[in-house]
Order: structure tokens, then sequence, then C-alpha cells
């Protein structure tokens, strides 16, 4: 990795995170073309691109030819890891990519993904967006058996848990399904083999979304509809809680369902994560975030002159709050998309001025108004307190804060990056406590009744762990957990 790649992600991932928002863990891609001539590897790549936001950190594609899997991976966004001639030498027509954030072990290249293992049945690689709860517990298991390894990541542990079953069975989809009965967390994933099988399985509860389309005669897998619908294709299906769905030339076969009592679809994706123009599970993103925009103006009504979302993420429910109200929307808020180049930023940065160099707001439109600034969520209130400032600076009378999302009050143990209890605001201040140290005229956040309301589905198929507590997953305990994603957390940074 050379030095520019290094500065070009590592400065692009403090700019994503200025604005002090969680970040997600991960995007999947799968493609496989029945038609054995196509090289897959630029779909895969174009699938990366659309998916970037679900990671930045690394980025990588492993094909399956002939002669096995191999593969290139990473550190840096998917435009600087691949080049034309990296692509070029990706010869196959299947493959499997994913893009990286870490939230549960190192940034490093030994924990980019996909990973390829080599068993005794043969190779496969793996690709997945998740967190494996229970993966010290199973590594300690396998490792008492004589397994051996090599890096801190849940996704080896998955790789072995497949391993250890595929010993049992030679059939991937029994192999499959008797590994995620042992698995416990959230994961969407892709599994290609050196038969050249394609898997995408999701976990029984649904955390993650995962869906299959179909793009000039070839099947793909993908975290979010827009990727493949970006590339000019149709979406065919979402792969259902607990689905193994394996792409034959024929095209995809659901080969087992791992049921489940309920269903955790993270609320976080509807609110934040996925991109507005993506689908989860049926459900427009876009028109949740309009919906959650309609149902803060129903709740906390404001008398004001203008609607200022935070770009990019409060621009939806901004509208539908505008809509809604009756109160215009206006961009008073500017986002420099580039702030990444200036060489100033690192000397700033330390000055605490990340948020003005990364929003600027427009004074014509601000001065003597009172204004509603609109966000998908607050998480420690440092960015909220400061966009509050620029905006009274920039010459508003009076300053509300509408919220998308209800107080964020404890941490997420399955893939989210949110800091630990200590760290989110929510979950030591009350709102009028947190108002007044954003120095706001008014806060409003949305209700969990408002947010179910919002997404059209009932708590028993949501997660909503980060607001009520209620971790869909058995066994959890969360101060252990929290301890040790708080001290992983502190040797990532
Ligand atoms: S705890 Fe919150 S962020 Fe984590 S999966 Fe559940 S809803 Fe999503």
């Amino acid at each position: 990795m050379g030095k520019n790649n290094t500065f070009v992600y590592g400065a692009l991932d403090m700019v994503e995170n200025c604005l002090g928002k969680p970040r997600e863990h991960c995007g999947v891609i799968g493609v496989y073309s029945p038609d054995k001539s196509v090289q897959v590897s630029r779909y895969a790549f174009d699938g990366l691109i659309a998916l970037q936001h679900r990671g930045q950190e690394s980025a990588g594609i492993y094909v399956q030819n002939g002669k096995g899997i191999t593969g290139h991976k990473d550190m840096g966004l998917a435009s600087t890891v691949f080049t034309k001639k990296i692509l070029s030498t990706l010869y196959g027509n299947k493959a499997i990519a994913h893009v990286r954030y870490s939230t549960t072990s190192d940034s490093n290249i030994e924990n980019a993904q996909p990973k390829k293992f080599v068993s005794t049945l043969g190779s496969y690689a793996i690709a997945f967006n998740g967190t494996i709860t229970n993966f010290l517990k199973l590594r300690a298991i396998l490792e008492d058996k004589g397994h051996v390894f090599h890096t801190d990541s849940d996704t080896e542990t998955i790789a072995h848990v497949l391993a250890a079953n595929l010993l049992e069975t030679d059939d991937y989809s029994q192999a499959i399904v008797k590994s995620m009965n042992e698995l416990k967390g959230s994961y969407s994933m892709v599994i290609l083999n050196e038969k050249g099988e394609l898997y995408a399985v999701r976990d029984p509860l649904g955390f993650k979304p995962l869906c299959i389309g179909r793009v000039n005669g070839i099947y793909m897998v993908a975290s979010e509809t827009s990727a493949i619908e970006s590339l000019n294709g149709t979406v065919l299906e979402d792969v259902t809680p607990g689905q193994i769905i394996r792409i034959t030339d024929n095209g995809p076969v659901t080969e087992a369902t791992v049921k489940a009592d309920r269903h955790a679809r993270c609320m976080f994706e509807y609110v934040y994560f996925s991109r507005t123009d993506t689908r989860f599970d049926g459900i427009s993103i876009y028109k949740v975030r309009e919906r959650l925009g309609k149902i803060l103006a129903q709740i906390h009504p404001v008398d004001a002159d203008i609607i200022v979302p935070v770009p990019d993420s409060g621009r939806t429910a901004a509208s539908g709050l505008a809509e809604e109200s009756g109160i215009p929307l206006g961009e008073g808020l500017i986002k420099n998309r580039y702030v990444w180049r200036t060489f100033i930023m690192p000397i700033q940065a330390e000055r605490e001025d990340q948020v003005k160099l990364k929003l600027n707001p427009v004074r014509e439109l601000i001065d003597g108004k009172d204004v509603v600034i609109v966000d998908d969520s607050i998480v420690r209130a440092t960015t909220m307190k400061r966009i509050v400032s620029l905006i009274r600076n920039a010459g508003a009378r009076k300053v509300h804060v509408r919220v998308s999302c209800p107080p964020i009050i404890a941490p997420c143990y399955m893939g989210i990056d949110f800091p630990t209890s200590r760290e989110l605001i929510a979950a030591n201040q009350t709102v009028e406590e947190i108002q007044k140290f954003i120095d706001a005229d008014s806060l409003g956040y949305m209700t969990i009744d408002g947010l179910m309301q919002g997404i059209g589905l009932p708590e028993n198929e949501l997660c909503m762990a980060c607001l009520n507590k209620k971790y869909p997953i058995e066994s959890i305990d969360a101060g252990f957990l929290e301890s040790q994603l708080g001290g992983i957390k502190k040797i990532e940074n």
C-alpha cells in the first residue's frame, strides 16, 4: 500500500467521521455468470463502488476460474485498490467482493475481506457483513480441537466453523445450515467455493440486508438493491432472514431456510445506513425517511421560517417535515465533498474545526430567520452543538432541532460502530439537558412508536436495541461485550 493510498482512505474516513455518524460494518457483492466467457470482476468492482458508503477502509474481489479461487484486496477505497490492470488479472465468471469498515477487529490488510480458506474438501472464500457475537467462544472450542487461527477476525471463525461442518458432510448447504445453528449474531454473506458454487446467506434474524438480481444475464448478490439497479439490473428477490440460496446456471435456488421466532432488521439501515434509493426487504428507504419527517412534524410541531437539512443524512426527513408542516425547505447548509483534499485540514481538525470545514451555512437563507435543523440521529451531540452554533453565527433568530431517530441510549453489538454508553449523550442526559448542551431553542426526537410507524414494521420484525436495550440475541452479556468493544476500539485508535 502506497503512502498516497494511505492518505486518501485515511482522510476520507476522517471526513465521513467528522459529522459524528455511526459507521456500517461492510458491504458484500456476489456475481455469477452462467456464460463462462464473461469476466465478472468488472461487475464486482462496479458493485463495490455502489456500496462504498458501507465501508471505506478496505476493498477486495475474489474470482473463481478453472484454476481455483484467486483475488486481490488492499486497504483503501475500491477506486484506489483496483486499477484496470489489476481487474484484468482477475479472470473468472464467478466472484465475491467486499468493502469493509472494522468494528470488532483491527483495521489491517490481514482482516480485509474476502477471505480465502483451504480445507481438506477444497478452498472457499467468504465475504460477510455483520458481527458474530459468540466468535470468541466458538474460536476457543475450535482451538481446543486443533484449529489454528491466523487473525482476530470473526470471518475466520465463520470459515473454521464451516470447515468443521464440512468434515461431517461434503454438502455445502447442509454444512452452512449446521454452521448457522452455531453462529450467533448478524451476518449477510456470500460464499464462493472451488466447485464454482455461489451461496448467499442471511442470518435467521435478518439484521442486515441482502438481495439478488440480474444484470445483463448475470446473477448478482448485493447488500443493497441500489447496487444492482445502478448497474442497470433488475432486483429479483430479497434473501429472506435465515435463507440459504445457491446460485446455479439456472438461477437462484433456495437450499434451506433456518427459521427464527422473530426478525430483527436493523432500524438504522432504514434511518441512515442504506442508500436512499435502496429498498430493504421491499420497503423503500426514501419513503421511510420521508414518512419519519412527516411524523416528526406531527409530534413536535414548530413555528419557523425555514427547514434546513444536515446534508446528506437529514435531507429526505427534512423534505417530509417541510411537506407536512408547510414550512419551506432550504439548503441552508452546504457540504464540501472534497474537504479531504485540503492540506490544512489535519491541523484545523485538531482544533475541532472539522464541522466548519465540512459544512458551511448559507447566510442569505438563515439571517434573521427562525430555523429548524433536521438530522437523522444524534450520537455524542458534539457535532449538532457545532451545527447549531454555525446557524446562530449566520444570523438565525431561533434554532430548533428535529431528529428522525429516537434517542440512542445503548451500544450496538451487531456490527454498527456506536460508541460505548459512556459516550452516548442520550444514555446519560435527558432531552432537556441535551437541548441545553447543543444550545437549541427546542429539540424534538422521533419516538419508538413513530419509528415503527415510519418503517411500517412491528417491534418483533425490527432490532431497536440501541434505542430500548432489548437485544434480540440470546445470552448476550452486554457489560462484557461493551468492555470488549471499548477495548478493541482503543487498539484501533
Ligand atoms: S442495536 Fe441499533 S444499530 Fe445495532 S443492529 Fe440493532 S438497531 Fe441496528
